[in-house]
């Protein structure tokens, strides 16, 4: 498997590049405002577009969509496919459900729904990484509340519950370079992100809401 993490300008916004060797099938993941580096990588490694996926419909990132699927064969039958989960409020050619898979040459792309930072949000697995859009960030997490519509902290919990059943060497491959390393593993997370400590879902909530405190307190940026 070809991969590759690209910064993305934004808020610190990553993008990424799976593709697979023998085919040279590609899939673009969250391209956001850096859509031309993105395809010039993929195409650097001669690697053809199937697929441009977005974690979630938040504008940061869909905002490269259009860009790549214009120069990838258009919107129409010939060229890549957009996918995104079957609620994400965005017309898209493929929408995914729970645990549905794609083909891309010998990989499987695995697509888990995560909701609670938004809706439509889904994390997407191939092989061993785990790309986790904005639910789990390295040492931190998504923000839920008024400024995020459709947020749920009961849902951005079971959701990040739910990735701590994955096997501990799963790479988590984040959104948003919000931490100390730009990548991380479910192990580590589990050991040292403070909102995957939390026993119960009580104390989640209490953290989330005195997050500015304990980051003072605990001397993080
Ligand atoms: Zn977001």
């Amino acid at each position: 498997m070809l991969f590759r993490q690209i910064r993305a300008e934004g808020d610190r916004n990553f993008a990424y590049l799976i593709g697979d060797e023998a085919t040279r099938e590609a899939a673009i993941v969250d391209a956001s405002y850096a859509p031309e580096r993105v395809l010039a990588e993929a195409q650097g490694l001669g690697l053809r577009t199937r697929y441009v996926i977005s974690t979630h419909s938040h504008p940061d990132h869909v905002a490269g969509n259009d860009y790549i699927l214009e120069r990838t064969g258009g919107k129409g039958e010939t060229g890549a496919v957009e996918v995104m989960h079957e609620s994400a409020p965005r017309a898209c050619r493929q929408r995914v459900k729970d645990n549905e898979e794609l083909e891309l040459g010998a990989l499987r792309l695995h697509f888990l729904h995560t909701p609670g930072h938004i809706p439509d949000h889904v994390c997407v697995l191939a092989a061993a990484k785990l790309l986790t859009g904005d639910l789990l960030f390295v040492g931190k997490i998504g923000g839920t509340g008024p400024s995020f519509p459709g947020s749920d902290p009961r849902q951005q919990w079971e959701s990040l519950q739910r990735l701590l059943r994955l096997d501990p060497a799963t790479e988590v491959w984040p959104g948003h370079d919000y931490g100390v390393t730009p990548s991380s593993t479910i192990g580590r997370e589990a050991a040292g992100n403070p909102f995957l400590l939390c026993k119960t879902f009580e104390e989640f909530l209490h953290l989330k809401a005195n997050w500015a405190e304990y980051k003072k307190a605990h001397g993080i940026a």
